[in-house]
């Protein structure tokens, strides 16, 4: 593990480009592993964002478009690619994702290598990042996690309608 860590150190150059990136667009983490502009979150904070977010976060046609940095061996790449083709599986065919060069489609997912694992919820405008840490997120379910968020899921726990479905047992839990 430190072996791996440190080739990643000095082989990609993204992890700090991830920092910069976020800070150059006042990027925040939230939840451990959701991306969310500046802008976004006083929107959110003022109540506005439900309404506008309702209507634009979808994907027209349920095409989502990724490019993948060119930081990923092959290999890496068709990893990528083959837990996309089984994400599409589990969501069925309202779902389609398509690689793409970047810039080519006008709203895509630039999946790179920043520092950890995270994305924005649902499609945003223009570029939006997913960073797959290399060494650390390759993984199917991160890889398919990440991607759940882009097409626009929060976290489960995280619903508005939560506590319409939670009992908590108040009497089980230990006090202090
Ligand atoms: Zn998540």
């Amino acid at each position: 593990m430190q072996a791996q860590a440190s080739a990643i150190a000095t082989t990609a150059t993204d992890p700090t480009m991830a920092t910069s990136r976020q800070a150059e667009d006042n990027i925040k983490i939230i939840e451990g592993d959701i991306m969310i502009s500046q802008t976004h979150q006083s929107q959110m904070l003022n109540g506005q964002a439900a309404a506008a977010s309702a209507a634009s976060i979808y994907w027209p046609n349920g095409t989502v478009y990724y490019s993948l940095s060119v930081d990923y061996t092959a290999s890496e790449a068709d990893y990528i690619e083959s837990s996309l083709q089984e994400l599409q599986l589990y969501v069925g065919s309202a779902v389609q994702f398509k690689r793409v060069s970047p810039g080519e489609a006008a709203d895509y997912i630039e999946v790179y290598s920043g520092s950890g694992c995270s994305s924005f919820v649902g499609r945003q405008t223009g570029p939006q990042w997913l960073s797959l840490q290399r060494g650390v997120c390759l993984q199917k379910y991160i890889i398919q996690h990440e991607f759940m968020h882009a097409l626009g899921f929060w976290h489960e726990q995280s619903r508005a309608d939560r506590d319409h479905s939670v009992v908590i047992w108040w009497s089980n839990i230990d006090s202090g």
